[in-house]
């Protein structure tokens, strides 16, 4: 398994799992399969809402936990000083662990100045490895980052071959910062699965359309946590070796970038109203 060193020397694999939109009641069996399958790195949030069959798989799959990297999310509800501190020892008792590898900002909203610092103390003491960011994007990320003590180890975003955050990625080497994709198969939108560019480099190389756009984010040095609940598909997605792009692959590869994220534009006050409520559905109670 390949890996990364983060800007505080925390080494991080380079391709996950992750575990969006699945349902709380696979969770367990599909963090099993892909455990079983090769994945060290697993990729939750509190607002997944499936943190729990995380843990039951961490418990039960026989790996050491020192030989796995967990990574979770603080949601904007739980932000604050305060309530961030306490969630993160939530997500610690569900996912049964006593530290986190990589602990995310999961939005750049709510009282995130209190969640970092509240992730800076739980570094601190021991309950968590790196920490660092998610949907963060331009002027928000470099007053975070200038601002606070510790740099972001890594930034999470919507990041694949039809945006592949070029400027965002200028950005955060001034602070080490290290980047991760989210949706990094588009989320099978604009076609992605039938990109006939796509298509026809992989026929090249006898490799999928997945498996031509993860090889080409991983040799950019950006890590990736695909999602599939299936277990040949995630195996697919974890067979990146014993196959190299050509240089022209990778330019024909790298002009596919719209510079544009398709599923989620931060700038967006509808997304920002969206995301702020969105743990009602799940909790009734929260206001
Ligand atoms: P993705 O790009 O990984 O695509 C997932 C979709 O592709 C699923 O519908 C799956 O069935 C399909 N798929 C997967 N492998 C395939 C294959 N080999 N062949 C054909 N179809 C295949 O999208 P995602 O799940 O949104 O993103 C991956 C992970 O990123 C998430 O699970 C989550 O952990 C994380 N994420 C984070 C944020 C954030 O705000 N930080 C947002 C979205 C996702």
């Amino acid at each position: 398994m390949k890996t990364i060193l983060l800007n505080n020397g925390v080494e991080m694999p380079l391709v996950g799992y992750g575990v969006f939109q699945v349902a709380p009641a696979e969770c367990e069996r599909c963090v099993l399969d892909a455990i079983a399958t090769g994945y060290r790195l697993i990729d939750t949030a509190q607002a997944y809402y499936n943190e729990e069959g995380v843990g039951r798989a961490i418990a039960r799959c026989g790996v050491p936990r020192s030989e796995l990297f967990l990574t979770t999310k603080v949601w904007i509800s739980n932000s604050g000083d305060g309530p961030a501190a306490r969630s993160i020892d939530e997500s610690l008792r569900r996912l049964r662990t006593d530290y986190i590898d990589l602990l995310l900002i999961h939005q750049p909203f709510g009282d995130y100045y209190g969640t970092y610092r509240a992730m800076e103390q739980a570094l601190q003491a021991g309950k968590v490895r790196a920490i660092g960011l998610s949907n963060f994007y331009d002027a928000r990320f470099v007053d975070l980052a200038e601002n606070m003590g510790v740099k972001p180890a890594v930034l999470q975003l919507e990041t694949h071959v039809y945006s592949q955050q070029a400027r965002m990625r200028r950005l955060m080497e001034d602070y080490g910062t290290r980047l991760m994709a989210w949706g990094p198969l588009a989320q099978g939108m604009n076609g992605f699965f039938d990109d006939p560019a796509l298509k026809a480099i992989g026929a090249k190389y006898g490799k999928s359309v997945a498996q031509v756009a993860l090889k080409f984010l991983t040799d950019e040095g950006i890590a990736v946590i695909p999602k599939s609940v299936r277990r040949e598909r995630m195996a697919e997605n974890l067979g990146l070796d014993g196959f190299e792009l050509s240089a022209g692959d990778r330019d024909a590869l790298r002009r596919m970038d719209t510079g544009h994220p398709l599923a989620a534009d931060f700038n967006d006050p509808a997304l920002a109203r969206y995301l702020l409520g969105y743990d009602r559905q799940f909790n009734p109670a929260r206001q």
